[in-house]
């Protein structure tokens, strides 16, 4: 729930912001797409969603062509990738905008999003429209439709367990895998501008990118890409490569200090509920019940919420219609 900090929660953890790294003419790309309307909508009008607006400046080195975290980023890293149309401001950086070391850059208007307070909004959001929230850990999928608000079991059971579908009953979904992101929060700020780089001289799992959070939510510094790992702990020496990473991109920050210059709230572990295939927007009866899944959304769940979320109401829409055919 909004306010826990747990492995098996990744919202939390999240930067978060829109940088789409779908391919060009996927169905994914087509989530991305339709999500950014309303997280523009959210930054621009609604101050208590806690997204706003920033410049997101993605940095490419040549050096990083191979690695796990420039493979992840591929289309993110092209010159002009497919979304360039779809945001503000989109251009392509300048020679003499790039820092040493990096071969290109774009630059366009992104949002970064203060996840602890987004999803306590979204929460408000379904308690005003009368949703019902329960806690419990759902050992079969099928089990859900028993916690209605009503003594009736659901019509419909909608899953968006992420992660979970890997060991959930009646989806053991064995194309779910988790990337771990170490991330560190602290409390100086880069107001102007969200900074990627593909990749980093500390391995290839690693990358660089800084984006601070709007209504004092601090600014979030990642990070790496580590397929299959799961270890909740923070590693300090990745914390502090990290950390030195972003010491070097945005001195500024620091008031040229190096690492000491940091003030750190907190370091932290999400795990990306990573599909292969991408994510899972289907629906199935499973054990008489009918089921629609919405999981699986690797390191894209906010870019893609709302297209993903408007595919899963198709689904349940169709879901409602055939069972009154019925
Ligand atoms: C370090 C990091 C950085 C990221 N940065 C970005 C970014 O900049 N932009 C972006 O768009 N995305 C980003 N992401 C990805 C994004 O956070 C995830 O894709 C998204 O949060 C997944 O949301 P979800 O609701 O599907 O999963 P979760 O947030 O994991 O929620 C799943 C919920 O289901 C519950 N659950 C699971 N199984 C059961 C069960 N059996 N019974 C009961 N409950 C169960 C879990 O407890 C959890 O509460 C990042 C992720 C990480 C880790």
């Amino acid at each position: 729930m909004p306010g826990d900090a747990d492995i098996e929660y990744a919202s939390p953890w999240a930067g978060a912001n829109y940088a789409p790294v779908s391919k060009k003419g996927t169905v994914e790309a087509e989530y991305d797409l339709n999500t950014w309307p309303e997280l523009y909508r959210l930054a621009k009008s609604v101050p208590e969603a806690g997204a706003h607006f920033q410049q997101n400046v993605v940095y490419n080195r040549d050096e990083d062509a191979q690695t796990a975290t420039a493979a992840w980023f591929s289309d993110l890293l092209s010159s002009k990738p497919w979304f360039a149309d779809s945001v503000p401001d989109f251009r392509k950086l300048k020679p003499s905008e790039l820092p040493p070391g990096v071969n290109g850059g774009i630059s366009y208007t992104s949002v970064c999003i203060n996840t602890p307070q987004y999803l306590h909004y979204l929460l408000g959001q379904c308690l005003r429209n009368g949703v019902v929230v329960k806690r419990a850990v759902i050992t079969h999928i099928s089990r859900a439709a028993q916690f209605h608000a009503t003594s009736q079991p659901a019509d419909i059971v909608v899953n968006c367990t992420g992660l979970g579908s890997l060991v959930l009953g009646g989806v053991l979904d064995n194309n779910l895998y988790p990337a771990r992101g170490h991330v560190v929060l602290v409390r100086n700020e880069t107001p102007d501008r969200i900074t990627f780089v593909s990749g980093t001289d500390d391995g290839p799992e690693e990358t660089t990118y800084i984006m601070m959070r709007g209504a004092g939510g601090g600014t979030i510094i990642g990070g790496c890409y580590q397929r299959g790992q799961t270890d909740p702990t923070p590693d300090p020496a990745m914390g502090r490569r990290i950390l030195q990473r972003a010491a070097r991109l945005c001195p500024e920050m620091v008031g040229g200090k190096g690492v000491e210059g940091f003030d750190v709230v907190r370091h932290g572990v999400g795990l990306r509920p990573v599909r292969t295939g991408g994510p899972r927007l289907e629906r199935e009866r499973v054990e008489g019940v009918a089921v629609v899944h919405n999981y699986g959304h690797g390191g894209a769940g906010y870019q893609c919420s709302y297209g993903c979320a408007q595919a899963a109401v198709r689904l349940v829409r169709e879901s409602l219609a055939s069972r009154v055919r019925l």
